[in-house]
C-alpha cells in the first residue's frame, strides 16, 4: 500500500501537472466541468473493487449490499431530480448510454433521423463509421442555412419521406433550445420513438433553467460530466414502463458487464449537489456567462475582423463562433487561445469550407468557470480578454495576465 507518489511518481507526477494546468488556465471547453471533491471521493473510492453485475436486489455476486444502496440512492436522485419515473444509472458513458437506448429501441438496419455531426449533432447521432451509423439506416438533419436554427420543416418532412423507427433530438455543438414538443408531434404522426440526449444541456435542465425533454420523449439519455458536473458517465431515463425494461437489458447484459459502483456513488453524490440552490446559481451563472461572451464577439469591431456568433447569440452554456470570413481559422484560434491560458476547442460550422482538422469555428462554454465562481464581471473581463485575442496583433503577454489574474482570483482544488 506505497502511496501514488512513491510507487509510481511518473503517473503522480502527470497528475499533479495536470491537476496545476486546471488550477492556472481558464478551462472553456463545453463539454467539461469540475466536479465536487466530494465526487472525487466517492469516485476514488473502494466500490471501485465491487462487481455487481444485475440491479440492486437482483445481483449475480454477492456482497452487494452497500453498493445497492449505493446504487437506489442514484437511482431515486436522478428521477427525482428530473422527474422520470425509470433511471438507469449504469452506463459507463454518454456514448453507452445512448448504444443501450438504440439497442432497447431498435434493430439493426432500421432507420434514425438525427442531426448531421457537421451541424452539431453528436458521433453516437448516425455518424458512418460510429455504430449508430453502421447498425442503422441513418438520415441526417441539419440547422437551416438562413438563420442557423435546426430546420424542424426539414425534419418532418424527412420523417414522413423514411418512416424513421427513431428520432434523435440533441447536440454537442448547438447555441440554442430544441422544441421538444414539436420533435414528439413529429415522431408520432410517423410512429416514430423519440429520444433527447440532453447531454450537454442536462445541467441546465436540472435547475429549471431549460425546458426539460422528459414529459415528451420516450427516452432521455445524458451525460453526467457537462453541465451536470458530475463524474464521467451515462444515464439513461423514460417515463414508461415497458422501455424501462427493455433499456436495463440492453445496458446489462446488452451492452456492458459489471457497473463501476465507484462512479455511480459519484453519480448520486453529484445528483444530491444537483438539488441544491447553489447548482441552481451556478447554472444562472453559466448562462450569463455565456450570454455576455456572445454579445461581446457579435460587436462591430468584431465582424469587422470576420468573426460572428453561430445565431446571433446562446440560450445555453456555450457560443459557436464562426471564423469563415476571418484570417484565423479553427485551429490558430484555438491555439491562440492556449498561448494565453484560455482552453477551447476548435469546431466545425455548418457547410465549413476548412478541413475538419482546421475547421472555421470555434466551441466555447461557460460551465467551467461558473463552478470556479465567475460572475458576470469576471465573465465580462473574459470575453474582453478573448475578443482581444481574436482581433488582429494581440498583446499575448497582457492577455495572459488578465488570465492568470482571473485564475488567482478563482482558486480551484485548493484543498487537494
Ligand atoms: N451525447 C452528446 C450530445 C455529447 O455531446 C457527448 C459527448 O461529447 C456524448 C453523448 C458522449 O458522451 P461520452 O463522451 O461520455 O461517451
Amino acid at each position: 500500500n506505497t502511496p501514488l507518489a512513491e510507487f509510481d511518481p511518473e503517473v503522480a507526477q502527470a497528475v499533479a501537472a495536470e491537476l496545476a494546468r486546471q488550477q492556472n488556465t481558464l478551462e472553456m471547453i463545453a463539454s467539461e466541468n469540475f466536479t465536487p471533491v466530494s465526487v472525487l471521493q466517492a469516485q476514488g473510492s473502494v466500490l471501485t473493487n465491487k462487481y455487481a453485475e444485475g440491479y440492486p436486489g437482483r445481483r449475480y455476486y454477492g456482497g452487494c449490499e452497500h453498493v445497492d444502496d449505493v446504487e437506489r440512492l442514484a437511482i431515486s436522485r436522478v428521477k427525482e431530480l428530473f422527474g422520470a419515473g425509470f433511471a438507469n444509472v449504469q452506463p459507463h458513458s454518454g456514448a453507452q448510454a445512448n448504444a443501450a437506448a438504440m439497442f432497447a429501441l431498435l434493430q439493426p438496419g432500421d432507420t434514425i433521423l438525427g442531426l448531421d455531426l457537421a451541424h452539431g449533432g453528436h458521433l453516437t447521432h448516425g455518424m458512418r463509421i460510429n455504430f449508430s451509423g453502421k447498425l442503422y439506416n441513418v438520415v441526417p438533419y441539419h440547422v437551416s442555412d438562413s438563420d442557423g436554427l435546426v430546420d424542424l420543416a426539414e425534419v418532418e418532412a424527412l420523417a414522413k419521406e423514411h418512416r424513421p423507427k427513431l428520432i434523435v433530438a440533441g447536440w454537442s455543438a448547438y447555441p440554442r433550445q430544441l422544441d421538444f414538443a414539436e420533435f414528439r408531434r413529429i415522431a408520432d404522426e410517423v410512429g416514430a420513438f423519440l429520444m433527447v440526449d440532453m447531454a450537454h444541456f442536462a445541467g441546465l435542465v436540472a435547475a429549471g433553467l431549460h425546458p426539460s425533454p422528459v414529459p415528451h420523449a420516450h427516452v432521455v439519455t445524458t451525460t453526467t460530466h457537462k453541465t451536470l458536473g458530475g463524474p464521467r458517465g451515462g444515464v439513461i431515463l423514460t417515463n414508461e414502463a415497458d422501455l424501462a425494461k427493455k433499456i436495463n437489458s440492453a445496458v446489462f447484459p446488452g451492452q456492458q458487464g459489471g457497473p463501476l459502483e465507484h462512479v455511480i456513488a459519484g453519480k448520486a453524490v453529484a445528483f444530491k449537489h444537483a438539488a441544491s440552490p447553489e447548482f441552481t446559481d451556478r447554472q444562472r451563472r453559466t448562462l450569463e456567462g455565456a450570454r455576455a461572451l456572445a454579445e461581446r464577439l457579435n460587436q462591430a469591431d468584431m465582424a469587422e475582423v470576420g468573426v460572428r456568433v453561430l445565431t446571433g447569440g446562446t440560450d445555453v452554456h456555450l457560443v459557436l463562433v464562426d471564423l469563415v470570413d476571418s484570417p484565423l481559422d479553427g485551429k490558430q484560434a484555438e491555439d491562440l487561445l492556449h498561448e494565453i491560458g484560455i482552453t477551447v476547442n476548435r469546431n466545425a460550422v455548418p457547410n465549413d469550407p476548412r478541413p475538419p482538422m482546421t475547421t472555421s469555428g470555434l466551441r466555447i462554454g461557460t460551465p467551467a468557470l461558473a463552478t470556479r465562481g465567475f460572475d458576470a464581471a469576471d465573465f465580462a473581463e473574459v470575453a474582453e480578454v478573448i475578443a482581444a485575442a481574436l482581433r488582429p496583433e494581440p498583446d499575448l503577454a497582457a492577455l495572459r495576465g488578465r488570465v492568470e489574474a482571473l485564475a488567482k482570483k478563482h482558486p480551484l482544488y485548493s484543498t487537494l
